[in-house]
């Protein structure tokens, strides 16, 4: 038991609609909708689009063009690019402000106060949220508790009650037992829709109900992990900060095309355009990795003839070298490719993933890590840091891209792109 944690939860609002308005204060107040990949059905939306009583999970065109226009509704195709730029500095400036940060979610991170004991933990945290607010523009709130389940409830009251200023701090909080009645019991950090309903079937409503249940039963019913959650509730920190990024396993890349694509050639460029972007994330990370698979998809919606398949292969040795997969993604797709079906996504996936300085290497003939290779992969992404990504490609990702996802209201790409940034005039 560590009596003494002290752990604070910063959230942005509203994130993805708050990178847009961050770019645009015409935003500000405005109902905006953020879309999903190829523009189908609402993924986030501001408080004011809320309010008109549309839902997350809508679809964008079932808003008629009466009501969007009625309400001036404002609809963005998704810009991740801006958003996990904007994530990065995010973390960036809270990192600040401890010396031990979890990056909980791309708009979420959970600090650890430990060792803040003496000062004043919400005047600090407001600190935290101004500075977010001034260098970024984007709004945030914080929680702060003694446990980081806690951390999640004072979170959702500084989201729900305006009144706190965005910061809301529980520790050692007089009426415990009011502010986690408030709590519905699926609103918990780590209750699953299904436990939740067996608890409701017990009883159990709310978060206070849940932190005064006892122990045996719970662990009984909800194992030892539930045991956590409700000895989180009563103050005693058991889920510890992660701090170290788990390296990644895998990384995948595909999209669902914009359009139904049937021909072998526009598969392949596809292909090779994820394929190329999964092979720059496998360098950003200082990775190599010597398995490719590729797969592709009808669409299962629609009722026409049905086709689906994979195949993998193997490099000698491992690589991070982007022609050294083109060439296999190229071969696999050629391998299954089938004529006369309307396909609607491919999809690139590197496994096998190793750290460079783990790498083995050959005994008889050059890998990536000690020819050219390496330094070539590395002055092409150099240029691309350097004058925005995309700037120097392959020849095999074509260059008019017809399959690409929809994305007809697309923001800028205000802060990785040279001739995308934001023009300011004073008048
Ligand atoms: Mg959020």
């Amino acid at each position: 038991m560590k009596r003494n944690d002290l752990v604070a939860l910063v959230d942005c609002n509203n994130f993805y609609v708050s990178c847009e308005r961050a770019f645009d204060p015409r935003l500000a107040g405005k109902a905006i909708g953020i879309l999903s990949n190829n523009d189908g059905i609402i993924v986030a939306l501001s408080n004011e689009l809320k309010a008109l009583g549309v839902k997350r999970g809508a679809a964008a065109f079932k808003l008629p063009p009466w009501f969007i226009k009625k309400h001036d509704i404002r609809l963005f195709s998704s810009n991740y690019t801006l958003y996990g730029d904007m994530s990065v500095r995010v973390m960036q400036v809270l990192s600040t402000f401890t010396p031990e940060l979890e990056v909980y979610s791309i708009d979420e991170a959970f600090l650890s106060l430990k060792g803040f004991e003496n000062r004043d933990l919400t005047a600090y945290c407001h600190e935290i949220r101004q500075t977010v607010q001034q260098w970024l523009g984007l709004p945030v709130s914080v929680g702060i508790a003694r446990t980081k389940t806690l951390a999640k409830v004072a979170n959702r009251v500084a989201k729900k009650f305006p009144g706190v200023g965005g910061v809301y701090n529980m520790v050692d909080h007089p009426r415990m037992d009011k502010v986690l009645s408030w709590v519905a019991v699926e609103d918990v950090w780590g209750v699953g829709p299904q436990y939740a309903r067996m608890l409701r079937k017990e009883g159990i409503e709310n978060a206070w109900q849940l932190s005064q249940a006892a122990p045996n039963w719970i662990q009984q019913k909800m194992t030892i992990v539930g045991l956590r959650t409700v000895r989180e509730l009563c103050g005693i920190s058991c889920i510890d900060m992660e701090l170290d990024i788990d390296p990644k396993k895998e990384i995948i890349s595909s999209k669902s095309f914009g359009m139904p694509v049937d021909d072998l050639h526009l598969l392949q460029e596809a292909a090779a355009a994820y394929c190329s972007r999964a092979v720059e994330k496998l360098r950003a990370e200082h990775q190599v990795a010597s398995m490719v698979m590729v797969y592709l998809t009808t669409n299962r919606f629609k009722e026409e003839p049905q086709y689906a398949n994979y195949q993998q292969a193997r490099l000698p040795v491992p690589s991070a070298y982007t022609p050294d997969f083109l060439v296999l993604v190229h071969a696999l797709l050629e391998d299954m490719y089938k004529r006369g079906f309307n396909y609607k996504k491919v999809g690139v996936m590197l496994s096998e993933i190793t750290h460079q300085s783990k790498a083995p290497l050959d005994f008889f003939a050059p890998t990536y890590l000690d020819d050219e290779r390496k330094t070539i992969m590395d002055c092409v992404d150099g240029i691309n840091r350097r004058w925005g990504s995309h700037t120097m490609d392959y020849a095999a990702i074509g260059t008019l891209q017809p399959w690409q996802m929809k994305r007809e209201f697309l923001s800028p790409h205000y802060t990785t792109r040279w001739g995308e940034l934001p023009v300011v005039r004073a008048l």
